[in-house]
């Protein structure tokens, strides 16, 4: 049976007819809202729920602004695209979870009214992130939408636009002359990360081989160490992981380093311990300011530092924490000059 709907209106719009040419077994749907019931209705599994995809168009806005409670520091990533959502990977914290109220993708195919909407915003010096509310690059055979994106941006140099990714699928980037104002962020995660808690996503190996070869392309490349997990050992591990990049990857070719631990709401973890056993939330944990539970402040501050010493090893670069208030970032980096 095949799980790939469609709605009518996607023969309306190029993106639509370009992946209609390349999927041929699909089903019409009438609307975004009649797939979603469809979806809730079967009442399947979280990792059931990803095997299904629709292509629609979107009628609301494409670029969304971040939520931040005002306690916490301002993040880079404040503005982001939402032409897609939901990913195929299953890693145990994605927030995405609880986001949406299904894991189906979802991609819109009418990029056009994506671009209008761009052409409007006009905050110069501002990044624009996708891969928030999806990951950029593992569907990228199939949509191509980074041709797109990039295609945009390279006219719009006075903004920057961040794809994040834990896919190694470069091919259609590598197919394209990089402009400047592009930035590929791989989220890095040690190996056994990885193996535990972010099924199905490219191994660490595979990201780091992706992000040289996009370096070598002519790339700029982000890494985001986000979210850090306190495995036990967790020390070693993000040491071990940081000398790994390093001992591949260029560090004049690294724009900036986005580092973060762990952070849910509390019904993350109830629909997360309803379909597994996993140990990821086996910890000190405290509610934070804006509702989600995180690690303790010294469990915290003693992982951001043993990475931000490992980190500084390489070099001098632009690190930034991930939703943390002032005085956990004067904690980290205290003494050094920013
Ligand atoms: S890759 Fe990102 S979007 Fe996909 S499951 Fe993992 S955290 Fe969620």
């Amino acid at each position: 049976m095949s799980k790939i709907y469609i709605t009518e209106d996607v023969k309306n719009h190029k993106k639509g007819i370009e992946i209609l040419e390349k999927i041929k077994n699909y089903k019409l749907i009438e609307d975004e809202k009649t797939f979603v019931k469809m979806i809730r209705d079967m009442k399947l599994t979280n990792e059931e729920e990803k095997q299904y995809m629709l292509f629609t168009t979107k009628k609301g806005n494409f670029l969304k602004n971040y939520y931040l409670d005002d306690n916490l520091s301002k993040i880079k990533e404040e503005f982001y695209l939402s032409y897609e959502n939901n990913c195929p990977f299953n890693c145990l914290y994605c927030y995405l979870r609880d986001y949406f109220n299904h894991s189906a993708f979802i991609f819109y195919v009418n990029l056009e009214d994506m671009f209008i909407e761009l052409d409007k915003f006009n905050k110069s010096g501002t990044m624009v992130s996708a891969g928030i509310v999806n990951d950029t690059l593992v569907h990228d055979n199939l949509t191509n939408v980074t041709s797109d994106l990039i295609g945009y941006f390279k006219d719009r140099p006075e903004l920057i636009l961040e794809l994040r990714t834990k896919s190694h699928n470069i091919k259609n980037l590598l197919e394209i002359t990089p402009p400047k104002n592009i930035l590929i962020s791989f989220t890095f995660s040690p190996q056994e990360v990885i193996d535990r808690y972010e099924l199905g996503a490219s191994s660490l190996r595979e990201r780091i081989a992706a992000a040289k070869k996009l370096q070598e392309h002519g790339y700029s490349i982000g890494l985001r160490l986000d979210p850090m997990i306190d495995i036990e050992g967790s020390d070693t591990a993000y040491r071990g992981m940081v000398e790994e990049i390093f001992s591949v990857l260029d560090p004049t070719k690294i724009r900036d380093i986005g580092i973060g631990t762990i952070r849910y709401k509390k019904g993350l973890r109830q629909k997360v311990l309803a379909e597994r056993n996993t140990d990821l939330f086996f910890n000190e944990f405290i509610v934070g300011i804006d509702g989600k539970e995180r690690y303790f402040k010294k469990i915290r501050i003693d992982m951001y530092k043993n990475i931000v010493n490992s980190i500084n090893k390489y070099g001098n670069f632009d690190i930034y924490l991930g939703m943390e208030p002032q005085y956990i970032w004067d904690e980290v980096f205290k003494g050094e000059v920013r």
